[in-house]
């Protein structure tokens, strides 16, 4: 970032948090945004979210310096032994570390992700979960133009959550699941599947107690398939 008072800005909205790692038990410091600094601009039609100051996905995905584990903030702590195991020996055993910049770049921020994913690939994590962190991979790609890669992570997050929302528990990281069908709508209609799009959307609209943002993206996006089925007859 070349501007220095956006600069100035991106430096008081972070502080250093000390985290414990639970794998190598060892202390390491990463930046953590302050409470009520960022404030949301826009919101593209998938949800990601863009912010005034700073993208919280490059603070959210934590990699331990001395180990190699790494997970998204809300479930760095949530491990069974057996997952412990599994991670220490298949990724702490081969780990190298990996210098970081103090502030996170976006192909710093994929490259966490991707490391949060391997680990959660290795702990055998929910579908979900996995499903979640490919939706956040393909929006860091977003960021940097590279629709390929965002496609191919947008697939990805397309198969693990559809198949989540017939094998596990909602909320997941706090997206209920009217929210989740919302998205693979969205998501679905990014990669041409119109008819799934079509039926994921008929649930969302009808769903008893859905939120008016949700529902009002979700008549939206009907009616852009609505036109675009329409076009393709002309
Ligand atoms: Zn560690």
């Amino acid at each position: 970032m070349e501007n220095t008072s956006n600069m100035e800005a991106l430096k008081n909205a972070l502080y250093d948090k000390t985290y414990n790692c639970p794998i190598c038990s060892k202390n390491f410091a990463a930046k953590t945004i302050k409470v009520g600094k960022n404030q949301v601009i826009s919101i593209d039609s998938d949800l990601y979210t863009r912010y005034s100051i700073v993208n919280p996905l490059l603070y959210d995905a934590l990699v331990c310096p001395y180990c190699g584990y790494a997970a998204l903030v809300k479930s760095f702590d949530s491990l069974l032994p057996k997952q412990k195991e599994w991670i220490k020996t298949q990724i702490c055993a081969n780990y190298k570390s990996h210098p970081y910049s103090e502030y996170t770049t976006v192909h710093e921020a994929i490259h966490k992700h991707k490391m949060a994913l391997l680990t959660c690939i290795t702990k055998k994590g929910k579908t979900g979960e996995q499903a979640y962190i490919a939706l956040r991979i393909a929006w860091l790609y977003r960021d940097l133009g590279d629709e390929a890669q965002e496609l191919s992570f947008i697939q990805r997050a397309y198969e693990g959550l559809n198949e989540a929302l017939s094998t596990e528990r909602f909320p997941l990281f706090g997206l209920d699941e009217v929210t989740v069908m919302y998205i693979l709508a969205d998501i679905g209609y990014r990669l041409g599947k119109v008819l799934e799009a079509k039926r994921f959307l008929s649930t969302v609209i009808t769903s008893p107690g859905i939120s008016p943002r949700i529902k009002d993206r979700a008549l939206d996006l009907k009616d852009k398939i609505f036109h675009d089925l329409n076009e393709s007859e002309n």
